[in-house]
Order: C-alpha cells, then structure tokens, then sequence
C-alpha cells in the first residue's frame, strides 16, 4: 500500500536507518558517560564506542582514525575548515578559492574572512553547473591557500572532478578542501586517491542523525592543521572543542559502516529510479534537466518546466509528494535559487524548476505516483497558463516580462 506524504527530499535530509537508531540509543542512558572522563569507566565504555566509531567513518573515506575531527554537522565543519586555515596558514598568504554554486555556508565564511583582511574568488559555472579548470589554475596567486569545491552540488547534483582539482591544487602547493555532504556515503571517495586534504561530511544526509559530522584534516603528506573556532577543552586533537555529542557519533559510524557496503546496491537502485522518473517527466514538452547529466549524484534529478508557475505547480501536489523547488516560496529570501541562476538559467526557468532526491527507502510504487502527478499538475497548470498558450501560438515569450509575484 502506497503511503502518503512520499517523501523525496533526501539532499535536505534523510531519515535515519532503523538498525543506526537501535545502535544509539543505550548512549542515551545506560551509557551516557563523558568521553573525556579518563578516571573511570563510564567515561572508558564511551571513550571505547567513539574510538570504533572514528575508525568507521574514516573507513567510509579511506582515511586514518586520528584525522577525524567531529563536529556538529557540515556547516560547522566548512566553517572550521576555511576559518581554520585561514587563521592557521596566516603568514603563507591570506586568499581563497571557491564556486559560486557552493553551499551558502561556504559562501558566508568566504565574506566573514574577506572582512577579517583576507580575499576570496568565487570561480563561474557553465550552463551545466559545471568549472573550467583552467580558469581554477588561472585564478591560483602566490597569496592563495586554500581551494574549497564541493565534491557533489546539493541543488542539481552535479559531481566535480575532484581529483583534477586536488592535482592542480598540489602543483600550487596549496591546500584543497571539499565539502562532500553530499557525496559521502552515497558514491566512492577515497581521501588519499583522490588527494584531498580536507573534507566535510554531515550524518544526517546518509541515514544518521542531525546535530553530527566531522572534518576530515590529513596528517600526512602533507601534515595539515586548523586553529580551532571555540575555546575550550582541546578536544579532537585541539581543532575543536566541546564535550563529544556520543550518541551521534556512535550513530554516524554506524551510518558509514552501513554505507560503506550498501552504497553500490542503492546507487544501481536508485539511478534506476532516477532514470525512469527524470525520462517520464522529459516527455512532457518543454522540460528540461539541470545539471551535467553523465556527472551527477544517481538519485537526483532537477528539472524546470517551462511556462508553469513555480508555487503553483508545487501547491499542486506538496501535500502528496516532498521535494525542494528552486523557487522563492520555499527558502527565507525572495531571490529564486542561486545555483541554477548560475547556470544561466532565467527567473522563469528558475522558478520553475524541482529538485527530486531519492532515498534508501524510497519505493518504485513511489516513483510512478510521483510521475502521474507530475504530470497531471504540470498539465493542469498550462491548461491555465497564459504564457503557455501564447508559446502555442508561437509568440516569442522573451519579449514578455516575467514578473513572479
Ligand atoms: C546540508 C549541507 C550542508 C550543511 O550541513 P549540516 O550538517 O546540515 O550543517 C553543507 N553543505 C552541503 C552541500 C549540504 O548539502
């Protein structure tokens, strides 16, 4: 039986794997010690639990135990990464280099740091939310360092070519960092193939729970280090203080050890799923994928349909069906999404525009009711649609003003 609300929104979050619940839960009460209590056993039961835990999340990335720093999610993580280094690395030089499509949290610490002294570039994507690596090395000064690119964009999907980036970031003799929330997990990385030296990662987008991540910092090859962004204890090897959130951490391991082998079987899964949602919706006239398509995360698909009004169309069917649109109704600011307007795209294809991410547990039975609706609503709003009955009669549209509100 098909249940509803369906719900595919897996880049904002994903509910939690019922078997990294049961794992979490006796850190709750019966053993709720501080990890940092080194006088007795309470604290040794969990000491013992995140030590297992630290070596399950760097299996999942290919990276040593001692080079996971925990934090409170990604947000904290990317923080930490660029405010760190542009603390630690001071006398090495003071400017950054990102993307404009990045997570707003990247983007926001770029301009703290830039009103602390120090200068950032954000390099263009193509049409295809894709960079041009030559424009990355050009961009390169010998004040330069740090690069910060995400490894897979939240909004289209997109999977930047990372290993090409950290080789021309090792040639400059400057440090590469990638936010992978949402990547980890969900397709293969490997820390030391891939010549990353710092990455990002947030349990709560691979079946964990909120409120849990970590920075990975390499140690060797080269030995990297960030100044912590709180005062405190000196946990996590100095880089971060603050008594261990257990619970989650134990919750996060288990989540990458589950991930680390179920991964293959859900991307083959879910890009099948993927494929035959994203195929039925291009049958309908006028729409259109966003994002490279050969170099995407394998369960997300954005598309915008042309000549539909954004809100409309997602007031049409979001009491059934769960996804992010690109429009202004769903985020704080009246603005439609920045990384599609990044890559080119109008107001109208902006607004327009849905973002499906599948799941673990999203169902086949899912996918075809969601291409049913779909399709009817997208229907329904052109039956209605002005513009669209001007485009039939083969008005150029361009001439017209596009006013969203
Ligand atoms: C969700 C997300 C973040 C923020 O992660 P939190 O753990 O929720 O703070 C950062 N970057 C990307 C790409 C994300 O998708």
């Amino acid at each position: 039986m098909l249940k509803l609300p369906i719900y595919l929104d897996n880049s904002a979050t994903t509910p939690m794997d019922p078997r990294v619940l049961e794992q979490m839960v006796p850190y709750f009460h019966e053993k709720f010690g501080n990890a940092a209590s080194r006088s007795h056993s309470f604290g040794w039961v969990t000491e013992e639990a995140v030590d297992y835990a630290r070596e399950q999340v760097a299996k999942l990335i290919n990276a040593d135990a001692k080079e996971i720093i925990f934090t409170s999610g990604s947000t904290e993580a990317n923080n930490l990464a660029l405010k760190g280094v542009f603390e630690m690395y001071a006398s090495k030089g003071n400017h950054i280099i990102s993307v404009t499509t990045e997570h707003k949290c990247i983007l926001d610490a770029c301009k703290h740091i830039e009103k602390l002294g120090g200068s950032y570039t954000l390099l263009e994507v193509d049409d295809q939310g894709m960079i041009d690596l030559k424009e990355l090395e050009a961009a390169i000064t010998d004040k330069t360092i740090l690069i910060s690119v995400m490894y897979a964009n939240n909004e289209i999907g997109v999977i930047h070519p990372i290993k090409e980036i950290a080789a021309i970031a090792k040639k400059h003799n400057v440090l590469f960092h990638t936010d992978a929330t949402q990547a980890a997990g969900k397709i293969p990385i490997d820390v030391q193939e891939d010549g990353i030296h710092l990455l990002s990662m947030s349990a709560h987008k691979m079946y964990g729970p909120k409120g849990v991540g970590c920075l990975y910092v390499r140690r060797k090859n080269p030995r990297v280090k960030v100044t912590a962004q709180m005062d405190g204890g000196g946990h996590e090897r100095g880089m971060r203080s603050g008594t261990l959130n257990v619970p989650g951490i134990v919750a996060f391991g288990a989540a990458c050890e589950i991930n680390a082998k179920e991964m293959y079987d859900d991307a083959a899964r879910l890009s099948k799923l993927r494929d035959k949602l994203e195929n039925a919706l291009l049958k309908l006239e006028e729409s259109y994928v966003n994002g490279k398509r050969d170099s995407r995360m394998p369960h997300i698909t954005n598309i915008s349909f042309k000549y539909v009004e954004g809100e409309g169309l997602m007031m049409a069917f979001n009491k059934d069906i769960a996804v992010s649109s690109g429009s202004a109704c769903t985020s704080a600011s009246l603005e439609p999404s920045y990384v599609l307007k990044a890559l080119g795209l109008g107001d109208d294809l902006a607004h327009s525009s849905i973002r499906f991410s599948l799941g673990r547990f999203t169902t086949e039975e899912e996918i075809d009711f969601t291409i049913k609706k779909l399709t009817d609503a997208v229907n329904r709003m052109r039956d209605i649609s002005p513009l669209w009955e001007m485009f039939k009669e083969g008005i150029d549209i361009s001439t017209v003003e596009f006013k969203p509100h």
